[in-house]
């Protein structure tokens, strides 16, 4: 008996309208619009493609000749399509591989003025096509996915997402299917065959493509920035995270949508399985890659020791991935993948619970963005869950593009604390490099003499103390000028304090003007005398050079014109090559002082040098230059 129904309005119609209600409908359709004959007419297709949902005949273990349809002594049972056969077929082997045929009957009613495909997701794994006249006598090769064959080492995996045309007919047509099934668990039409004007179907088809490839550029791009960033600051490992992440998802785009077996048809079958086992692979990494995430965003409540489970579960289970012979990978790992992804989903979960109840930054939008994740996992679950749940790839799209948006706003929220985190570094480095600035003024301020600004003492010593050192391993000559202001006490009495330190400055304003070299220096020895080290200088230079400070002071101008003071100095000169004359800085400084006395007892103003060899009188006397 065969009941007649009009065909379910198709899907796409319905999603383009009420996504909701498609999801529902589309769940029920396969059990209550049963159909065993389908109308297909260029009216109804004008409006939506044909969907062939409900109950189809069936004959397990037998590749029947198409023309079967017409032989009455055949025997046949119904199936639930799509569904896999797993649950109408009991054999022994738990795997239920072998062979079977399908048909169901379609009545085209008018000429189709119009090409017509028809388009499916997957049927595992081998499949042929025919359209048969109601009597048998005509028989229309239509399709052939891989290479159906009874025997398994024959049978060849179809590609995911195909489409072949349909001749235009007329009248009642049986469609027969040849299907054949030696690797996998699940078997049979387990996704929508749908009839489809062809211009709509490449129009449909031209989107997701298009979709696809946006979202794989996307990723690639995120990715790829994210690595950069990770390659210039090791020690932000969260960006490595979201450039796997990336990667991954970006490669389960590529190869879930069975572009792989498109692009290399002529190993199908180790292709096919690789593909399976990849595909599982990301599901197994990403779980703890989610998991992880969480860690950098909400570290204060973030349960760190189940991180570490949630990885070592992954390793095992990407292990197993590759270990299990390739029927048992849908049988056994991928249900213990769900389980896995179910149980990271929790935990993640119960972070973003602790994080909300603590108002975290970020931890809302995270939440939000979490649920848009888990209803796109649902939908690909029910996808390959409940049997008649599938439009095209529609709902692969919207879990990809709720994946990508996740991504997007999360790297978002690390970026944002990733900022942060360089501008305290950046603030860190500021207050670090103001206190060294302090420091430095600090030890500088310990050394300079705050009236003159040239070296105080202590300054002055530790300076001498380096030249000293380096004329002895230079094996160099060293010599000190000892400059002493005449009479300053006179001039503190005459005009007081303030003048005296006036008279002061302008001294080392003069001294430190005098052309020294660039090794030279100056400082207050205290009081009202200075010392000038001139290392390198012997001392017939460092005597010439005592005259020119002499007589630039006793020329210059200092204090107000209405006073008319002159400044002189008397200035004792000594010189030696440390290292080698067995003269000590200390007594080279004693030397000095003592010719700086006979420069006074000589009447000051005047220069007086001394050698350190000799006890004897002065080397050289140079007298008042005016
Ligand atoms: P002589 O030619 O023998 O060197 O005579 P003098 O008066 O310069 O020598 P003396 O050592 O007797 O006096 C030094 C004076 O220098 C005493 C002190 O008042 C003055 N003096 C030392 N330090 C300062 C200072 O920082 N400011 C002022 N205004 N005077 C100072
Ligand atoms: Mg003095
Ligand atoms: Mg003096």
């Amino acid at each position: 008996m065969v009941i007649t129904v009009t065909n379910f309005p198709s899907m796409s119609f319905i999603l383009s309208k009420h996504v909701l209600l498609f999801w529902i409908l589309s769940l029920l359709s396969s059990r209550l619009w049963a159909a065993m004959e389908f109308q297909v007419s260029q009216q109804l297709l004008d409006h939506h493609p044909v969907v062939l949902n409900g109950t189809w005949l069936f004959h397990w273990n037998a590749l029947l000749p198409p023309d079967s349809v017409a032989d009455p002594a055949i025997q046949w049972q119904t199936v639930t399509v799509p569904g896999i056969w797993n649950d109408v077929v009991s054999d022994k082997d738990p795997m239920n591989h072998g062979v079977a045929t399908y048909a169901t009957q379609l009545n085209f009613e008018g000429a189709l003025t119009e090409p017509v495909v028809v388009r499916l997701i997957r049927i595992s794994e081998a499949f042929h096509f025919y359209l048969v006249s109601e009597d048998g006598q005509n028989i229309i090769d239509l399709f052939e996915g891989g290479e159906v064959s009874a025997d398994p080492r024959h049978n060849v995996i179809a590609p995911d997402y195909l489409s072949f045309a349909l001749p235009p007919v007329q009248g009642r047509y049986w469609l027969v299917l040849q299907v054949s099934k030696f690797n996998f668990y699940k078997g049979g039409l387990r996704t929508a065959v749908t009839i489809d004007l062809r211009q709509r179907y490449n129009r449909n088809r031209i989107l997701v493509v298009l979709l696809h490839g946006i979202a794989i550029g996307a990723l690639l791009y995120m990715a790829l920035n994210h690595l950069q960033i990770y390659l210039n600051r090791r020690q932000n490992t969260s960006s490595l995270l979201i450039a796997v992440a990336c990667l991954f998802v970006a490669f389960r785009c590529f190869v879930g949508f069975g572009y792989l077996e498109q692009m290399f048809p002529w190993v199908r079958n180790a292709i096919a399985i690789w593909r399976f086992r990849l595909e599982l692979t990301t599901i197994a990494i990403p779980a703890s890659i989610w998991l992880h995430f969480y860690l950098y965003l909400f570290r204060q409540v973030y349960p760190q020791r189940l991180l570490r489970y949630s990885w070592m579960g992954s390793i095992v289970l990407t292990l197993s991935i590759f270990l299990t012979p390739a029927d048992w990978l849908a049988y056994l790992i991928l249900p213990a993948e769900e389980v896995w992804l179910v149980l990271n989903m929790l935990v993640i979960l119960y972070v973003l619970v602790r994080a909300t109840t603590q108002r975290l930054t970020g931890a809302r939008l995270s939440l939000a963005i979490f649920f848009l994740l888990v209803v796109g996992a649902v939908n690909d679950l029910l996808l390959s869950l409940a049997p008649g749940y599938g439009f095209y790839v529609m709902e692969y799209i919207l879990l990809v593009y709720a994946v990508l948006l996740f991504l997007l706003v999360h790297s978002q929220l690390l970026a944002r604390q990733f900022a942060n985190s360089v501008s305290n570094e950046i603030r860190l480095l500021d207050d670090n490099r103001k206190l060294v600035r302090q420091r430095e003024q600090a030890e500088l301020a310990a050394i300079i003499d705050h009236l003159t600004g040239v070296l105080n003492r202590k300054g002055l010593e530790q300076r001498l103390e380096r030249a000293w050192n380096r004329c002895i391993d230079d094996h160099e000559v060293i010599s000190v000028l000892l400059i002493d202001a005449d009479h300053f006490k006179k001039l503190n009495d005459q005009y007081g304090h303030l003048i005296g330190d006036q008279a002061l400055m302008h001294l080392a304003k003069v001294i430190s003007m005098t052309k020294l070299r660039i090794h030279d220096f100056i400082g207050r020895w205290g009081g009202e005398e200075f010392m000038v080290v001139v290392p390198g200088a012997d001392i017939h230079i460092a005597a010439g050079i005592a005259e020119t400070i002499r007589a630039s002071i006793e020329h210059s101008e200092f204090g107000e014109s209405d006073l008319d003071i002159r400044l002189t100095v008397s200035i004792g000169v000594a010189g030696t090559r440390p290292g080698m004359h067995k003269t000590s800085l200390k007594q080279l400084i004693q030397l000095a002082d003592e010719a700086l006395y006979a420069a006074k007892s000589g009447g000051r103003n005047r220069v007086e040098a001394y050698l350190p060899t000799t006890t004897e009188p002065p080397l050289e006397s140079f007298e008042q230059s005016s």
